[in-house]
């Protein structure tokens, strides 16, 4: 169903007394927001359980920011599965965050995979796709978000697109205080919606890459741009609290 949301990728940031001081610092003031978006927060996966014992009961929700590619259990190291994270209190899971393409060499068939397994443990996916700078600057934005997202509805079946999450967070915007313009991004997301058929209107599609307070109503105000995904923002309590201000309806 597409809705006004705001999800913060915590990355690999926090300490439980973190958790209790920034969740503290949010849940504070969250019921004050008028006409709310969904909103979410996505922490290490140990720090998981605490903060899903936390926001029990608020309007804020939990993601991880992984998922095996594997359903079921077995043999597969230092993964965590979709059900694990479902019974930790996980309603979302992120695949495909640029940070693990680059760093950790996922492929758009794994995230695929790791889309599908999300899905059948009952999570929704929020399925990461974007081009770095030197892909933008060959004209071949559209070519690589392409890519991506078929990529992953190759694995789910288009028929699960409208279970989807998309976010588009260009590569040259993450983390680095450098913003695609609201045109820009409002570009790249109509393009993403003409990718996912008769889903088109039911999909929300965030926008990621140095959100801030003070850029996320121009963002946000974009016709096809449904919220965001908050990387170094969701980290400071009034910085998160104001960008889901920006998101409400
Ligand atoms: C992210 O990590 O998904 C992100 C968008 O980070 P930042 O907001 O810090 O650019």
């Amino acid at each position: 169903m597409r809705r006004n949301f705001v999800a913060g990728n915590w990355k690999m940031h926090g300490n439980r007394a973190m958790v209790r001081e920034l969740l503290d610092g949010i849940l504070a003031e969250v019921d004050q927001i008028e006409a709310p978006p969904a909103m979410a927060v996505i922490p290490p996966a140990i720090l998981i359980p605490q903060v899903a014992e936390r926001v029990a009961g608020s309007a804020i929700e939990v993601g991880a920011q992984n998922v095996c590619d594997q359903e079921g259990e077995g043999a597969f190291t230092g993964e965590i599965s979709g059900a694990m994270l479902q019974e930790a209190g996980c309603r979302y899971a992120l695949v495909g965050h640029s940070e693990r393409r680059a760093l950790y060499g996922e492929s758009d068939a794994l995230v695929g995979q790791r889309a599908l397994a999300a899905l059948g443990a009952g999570l929704t996916p929020i399925v990461c796709v974007g081009e770095t700078l030197e892909e933008r600057d060959a004209d071949q934005t559209e070519g690589v978000v392409q890519r991506q997202l078929q990529a992953v509805l190759a694995a789910t079946g288009a028929d699960r697109a409208r279970d989807l999450v998309i976010a588009y967070e260009p590569v040259w915007a993450i983390g680095t205080g450098r913003t695609a313009t609201p045109e820009q991004a409002q570009a790249v997301h109509a393009f993403l919606r003409t990718q996912l058929g008769s889903a088109a209107p039911d999909v929300t599609i965030l926008y990621g890459g140095s959100v801030k307070a003070d850029n996320a109503d121009a963002l946000f105000g974009m016709d096809d741009i449904d919220g965001g995904l908050i990387g170094g923002a969701s980290l400071k309590a009034d910085q998160f609290l104001a960008i889901c201000r920006a998101a409400a309806a």
